[in-house]
């Protein structure tokens, strides 16, 4: 574990490598040549990470945590007469419908709960019934509970009715394989600080050339104007708009490289998926159960009900892992008492392994 005081085992920021963190040891200047042929060079990468059809789309980077860009992009992309539907089955579903409501953009919000998958019956009864309709938006790994969202499916009945798409991959992006031209999206939201194992700072759009040229003078923030933002990056040779934050995206950069050196998004996917399965593998022996049946489970974060048990406080298994060198994560839904293990970033088999032999030795409320 290097120097760390413990691992973060939470859906982000999460523990980097100390080549990422190596990467933030100089000071940046921002406005130089060498930086900005950096951040080209990661607008690039992030494109190729998206998709095959590198022409058709394009990408910005935006300062501020993930919810920021996704504001960006809920702020800028839809014209004074559009309407969103937002599809929510947790917090950040139900964070892009706040977004809008307090942007005075016409919503449409089909909330179905924290434990199902989408209802795409519904979706599709919506966009016939209600033709204002302009762009649908969804999240891809909901990581409130960990669910992985049908993108594919939802993607599909949105052009069906010629929907522009947005989709928050936030906490999938770099750490689940997609192309996001055959998923048809048009603007994809995540940040630096999840499955590219970055550090926190800045978030980035991927987004449909074509889409994105359209949306000229529609923001409704100036510091959130994605066209402009992506206007600059584009004409001014990767040139912010403001301050950038120099040392976050160098150690990005890093991040990037170090991605291509594991194999690319497939091997990342794979270990995750190794990774998540042998937490939930270990769990089960010690008598957790999961929130989520198996086929709606992501590789990113999983949830587990409390045990059965009155004794049972995560505050004091929170501490105790703690002290252990283990960082675990609350639950967030409402209606059943849950925690949550993340296991993206710098995680391998062997700290699952790890966590769960200190669970077993911390299982004090039996
Ligand atoms: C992390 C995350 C966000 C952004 O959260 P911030 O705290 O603003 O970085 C948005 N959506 C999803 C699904 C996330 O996992």
């Amino acid at each position: 574990m290097e120097d760390n005081p413990y691992l973060l085992l939470t859906p982000g920021p999460l523990s980097t490598s100390k080549r990422v963190k190596a990467a933030m040891l100089k000071d940046w200047c921002t406005w130089d040549d060498d930086y900005n042929r950096i951040v080209q060079d990661i607008r690039t990468r992030l494109v190729q990470l998206a998709t095959k059809e590198t022409l058709l789309y394009s990408s910005v980077l935006m300062q501020g945590s993930g919810s920021f860009c996704v504001e960006a992009v809920i702020g800028s992309v839809i014209p004074k007469d559009g309407k969103i539907l937002v599809m929510a089955n947790g917090a950040y579903g139900k964070r892009m419908a706040q977004m809008a409501s307090m942007l005075n953009i016409p919503l449409l919000l089909l909330d179905n709960g924290e434990i199902l998958p989408p209802d795409l019956e519904e979706l599709e009864y919506m966009l016939q019934k209600d033709k204002d309709i302009t762009h649908v938006a969804v999240v891809h790994c909901e990581t409130t509970t960990g669910m992985l969202n049908p993108i594919e499916a939802v993607g599909r009945i949105a052009k069906k009715y010629n929907k522009i798409y947005i989709v928050d991959a936030m906490s999938s992006f770099g750490g689940i394989p997609m192309d996001i031209a055959e998923l048809q999206i048009d603007f994809l939201i995540s940040s630096a600080n999840k499955c590219i194992q970055g550090v926190p700072g800045f978030g980035f759009i991927i987004a449909k050339i074509d889409e994105m040229t359209k949306c000229t003078g529609w923001a409704r923030s100036h510091s959130l104007d994605l066209f402009d933002q992506w206007d600059k990056m584009e004409n001014y040779n990767g040139k912010w708009r403001f301050t950038s934050p120099t040392h976050v995206v160098r150690a990005f950069y890093e991040a990037l490289k170090e991605l291509a050196d594991e194999g690319g998004v497939i091997a990342r996917y794979n270990r995750y998926k190794t990774n998540q399965r042998a937490l939930v593998k270990g769990m089960k022996v010690l008598g957790f159960e999961t929130l989520l049946p198996e086929h709606l489970q992501s590789p990113i974060i999983t949830s587990f009900l409390y045990p059965a048990c009155e004794a049972f406080q995560f505050q004091t298994l929170y501490e105790k892992l703690k002290r252990r060198g283990f960082v675990i994560y609350p639950g967030k839904i409402t209606n059943a008492n849950t925690f949550r293990i993340g296991n993206i970033g710098e995680v391998q088999t062997i700290d699952m392994i790890r966590l769960v032999d200190a669970i077993q030795q911390e299982k004090f409320w039996t």
